[in-house]
């Protein structure tokens, strides 16, 4: 075994090289006693601005609270139908609940595990109001026929791209833009685990539209467009002083950050060409693919017995995600039939994800491969 103990993310690895810039920026804010709203939030706007080629980031408390303050912003009503789809994080689904509005969820691509676009057009109905197309594992969903389906049927569209900034989409007309800035708003997630991750929780919106960044702006800040005045209901939610400062020393390392997950990727691709009941995940050759997760299907093995193998090798997998949102207890409707999701009822039992972070070396991704192959060909 390597000395190495492998992890699903390491970021211990990852703060070593960056700590004394990291902590340098942390001490500062403290000497400054800018906890709040101050210059440091400003600048790390400022800066996710730039990098993203958006005219407005919005920053708030988490990637959750991001997509409900999209939600709250675009005035929609309850009973309001939102789509999105039904193989993802159920933190989607959460807001779309607590709004009161009504989730409807679709099925997936089986290459991409992203929205599938010709059943997103089936499940429009008068009622429906929003997409939310969730950009996941790393890769953009299809955003030129999610956009053309929008405006044909005079939809919001609110881009997940908590597990994708940083990756590029290609129109066919050649417009390249980053993931999250295609839509009316793009949410995102600073979770530590994030391709770019904070030390706590943090989280962003960005948009073209100038209205409506004033409206997120407000919203995020108990409604308040002047102090003291609320004009509408808002809520509470804000990146603090300290996690913009450790965002800023980031920030400018995303792409490299984003580069070693992509040359990690492409060792297991390689490794497990071979693997006939391995399939390698697919990167569709609109979007460019940032590795959230390193997700692969499997066939014809036992997926418990893999894992638990690995595990006694010690080696962590996971599996993103297990259930359906449409089978989640919370949101479970007799009108939601598993026949509607078999793509998605398949990924749910054949996924598995492997380590990928920012810090793999090449022992470590040796030895993983090697254990994976020692289980295929026992
Ligand atoms: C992580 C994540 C979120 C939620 O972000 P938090 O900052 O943890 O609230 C939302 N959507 C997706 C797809 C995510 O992966």
């Amino acid at each position: 075994m390597p000395e190495n103990n492998i992890q699903m993310v390491d970021l211990k690895g990852q703060y070593i090289k960056i700590k004394e810039q990291v902590d340098a920026a942390i001490m500062n804010v403290i000497d400054t006693t800018s906890f709040i709203k101050g210059p440091e939030v400003k600048a790390f706007q400022e800066e996710l601005q730039d990098y993203l080629g958006v005219r407005h980031v919005i920053p708030c408390g988490n990637g959750t609270d991001a997509l409900q303050i999209a939600l709250m912003a675009l005035g929609l009503k309850p009973g309001d139908e939102v789509i999105t789809a039904d193989f993802t994080f159920a933190a989607t689904v959460e807001v779309i609940g607590l709004m009161n509005l009504v989730p409807v969820f679709v099925d997936v691509d089986r290459d991409t595990f992203n929205i599938n676009v010709e059943e997103l057009k089936k499940a429009i109905t008068p009622k429906t109001k929003a997409i939310i197309p969730v950009h996941l594992f790393g890769q953009c969903a299809n955003m030129e026929v999610i956009m053309e389906i929008a405006n044909k049927n005079n939809l919001f569209v609110i881009e997940d791209t908590a597990q994708a900034i940083g990756s590029d989409y290609t129109f066919s007309n050649g417009k390249t833009q980053k993931t999250g800035t295609i839509g009316n708003v793009g949410t995102t997630s600073f979770f530590p685990s994030k391709n770019l991750g904070c030390f706590g929780d943090g989280g962003a919106l960005f948009t073209d539209d100038d209205e409506l960044a004033k409206r997120l702006g407000a919203i995020v800040n108990h409604g308040m467009y002047k102090r003291y005045y609320h004009d509408e209901i808002g809520v509470n939610s804000r990146l603090d002083s300290i996690q913009a400062a450790v965002l800023r020393v980031k920030l400018p390392h995303l792409d490299e950050y984003c580069a070693a997950r992509k040359s990690a990727a492409e060792y297991y691709n390689n490794a497990f060409a071979d693997i006939e009941q391995l399939e390698t995940p697919i990167t569709d050759e609109k979007s460019t693919h940032v590795f959230h997760q390193y997700t692969l299907k499997i066939k014809d093995v036992d997926r418990a017995e893999l894992i638990e193998f690995l595990k006694g090798k010690g080696i962590p997998a996971m599996i993103y995600y297990p259930v359906p949102l449409h089978q989640q207890k919370a949101y479970v409707r007799p009108e939601f039939k598993d026949e509607n999701y078999p793509i998605t009822m398949e990924l749910c039992k054949s996924v598995i994800s492997l380590p990928m972070h920012t810090e793999m070396d090449n022992n470590q991704l040796k030895y993983i491969t090697e254990s994976v192959k020692e289980f295929f060909n026992k």
